[in-house]
């Protein structure tokens, strides 16, 4: 006789979803972590009373009214929209590309006419250049998107900060999903419903682990990788697909972040969560200000300190926390040669970001677990 119906390996967003929805169904779920805390990399840290993103500037978007009501029905969501701001060279440009960029790019543009005139004017240029061949790298298709003045100013630096890599050695599709709109709408995603749980994304988690037995600082590999046949009929694995199996077929790579928080003595330093800065003068790709996220109005200076966080991107490299995964041929190879192996895992659910090596907004992470049951 187990004591449960599932140990469930990792406590991210995946884990504490297929926990919550497990439970309902009458499971017995023991989740266990890694790390000194539940909530993967949505978890949050208290600093001055505000919510740092401790993994990473985290912001729920979706287009799915099931998972909408679904995650609402937990905690509800306040009002905040993604509205990063560019600094190029102390320049200041509205994101994503829309009507207050264009303006802020060229003086004597101030229509939606007037500025699809002068990005045609661009973008011809490099649609002639490619002489009828598709855009093959990254550096071309921006080129052929928003032409050469904004790739330079706002797109060029960035993504080489970024990625580690010139435009050029890059994949087309990076930048494709970056919204280009002629109104003056500085929205960031195209979604119909947005926002931060009230009180940080720590109550999500609370709310979907409510009831169900955890640990932390155990380390599945450890504690339970030969034995967990004893605990749990079942495990759903939401670790790294190539860490389950030893790395017997090789690594697979991944990009990392990581960031440098501080406190400023100041209500409001930056005056918005999220800066990108796009020329190579800095060394960090954005700077976050935490409170923005979650205080609106007179709240931002009735909290008299601010925390700001500088996110810098690295190349993963062993003993480092796995961010993003690297979706190039070779990569997409070996991971799909893992996957083989763990359709042969008897009683194992392979889960999330790091298992399924891909990579994952919130959202669809929530309704791939609704979909499971
Ligand atoms: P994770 O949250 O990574 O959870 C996996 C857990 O497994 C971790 O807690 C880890 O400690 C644990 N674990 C691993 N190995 C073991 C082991 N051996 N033993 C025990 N525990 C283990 N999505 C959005 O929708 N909006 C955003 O704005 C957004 N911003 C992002 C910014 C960054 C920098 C990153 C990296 C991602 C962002 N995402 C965003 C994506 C979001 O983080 C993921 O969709 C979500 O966290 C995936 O949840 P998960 O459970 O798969 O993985
Ligand atoms: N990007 C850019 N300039 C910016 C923001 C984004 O060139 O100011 C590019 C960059 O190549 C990046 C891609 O757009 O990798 C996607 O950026 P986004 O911020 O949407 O993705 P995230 O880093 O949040 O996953």
């Amino acid at each position: 006789m187990t004591n449960y119906d599932y140990l469930i390996v990792g406590s991210g967003l995946f884990g504490a979803t297929f926990a919550y929805f497990a439970r309902k169904a009458g499971k017995r779920c023991l989740v266990i972590d890694k790390r000194p805390q539940l909530g993967g990399n949505v978890y949050c840290e208290q600093i001055e009373g505000i919510n740092i993103h401790k993994y990473g500037a985290h912001i729920f978007h979706t287009n799915n009214k099931e998972v909408w009501d679904f995650v609402n029905s937990l905690v509800e969501f306040n009002r905040y929209t993604n509205s990063p701001v560019a600094n190029y060279k102390g320049e200041l440009y509205n994101l994503p590309f829309n009507m207050n960029t264009f303006c802020q790019m060229w003086k004597d543009v101030h229509t939606p006419e007037e500025a699809k005139a002068r990005i045609e004017e661009q973008k011809a240029e490099a649609v002639a250049a490619l002489q009828g061949q598709e855009p093959a790298n990254l550096e071309e298709q921006a080129l052929c998107l928003v032409g050469k003045d904004i790739f330079e100013k706002l797109i060029k630096e960035y993504t080489e900060k970024q990625w580690g890599r010139d435009c050029k050695d890059l994949p087309a599709f990076i930048i494709k999903r970056l919204p280009v709109r002629f109104v003056f709408d500085n929205n960031y995603f195209n979604d119909r419903y947005q926002g931060i749980p009230i009180g940080g994304y720590n109550v999500l988690i609370n709310k979907l682990l409510e009831g169900i037995d955890t640990r932390i600082n155990c380390d599945f590999f450890k504690e339970y990788k030969n034995n967990w046949r004893e605990v749990a009929d079942n495990l759903v694995y939401t670790g790294p697909l190539d860490e389950y199996f030893g790395y017997s077929l090789g690594r697979l790579d991944w990009r990392t972040v990581t960031f440098k928080t501080r406190v400023e003595d100041t209500p409001n330093y930056q005056g918005n969560a999220v800066i990108n800065y796009t020329s190579h003068n800095e060394p960090y790709t954005r700077v976050i200000e935490h409170k923005h996220f979650e205080m609106f109005g007179q709240a931002v200076y009735d909290c008299p300190k601010t925390a700001v966080s500088e996110e810098y991107s690295t190349e993963y490299k062993l003993g480092m926390e796995q961010y993003y995964p690297v979706n190039d041929d070779k990569n997409n190879a070996l991971a799909e040669q893992y996957r083989e192996l763990a359709a042969k895992e008897e009683n194992v659910i392979f889960g999330g970001r790091l298992a399924e090596y891909k990579y994952y907004d919130m959202a669809p992470i929530t309704e791939k677990v609704m979909g499971l049951f």
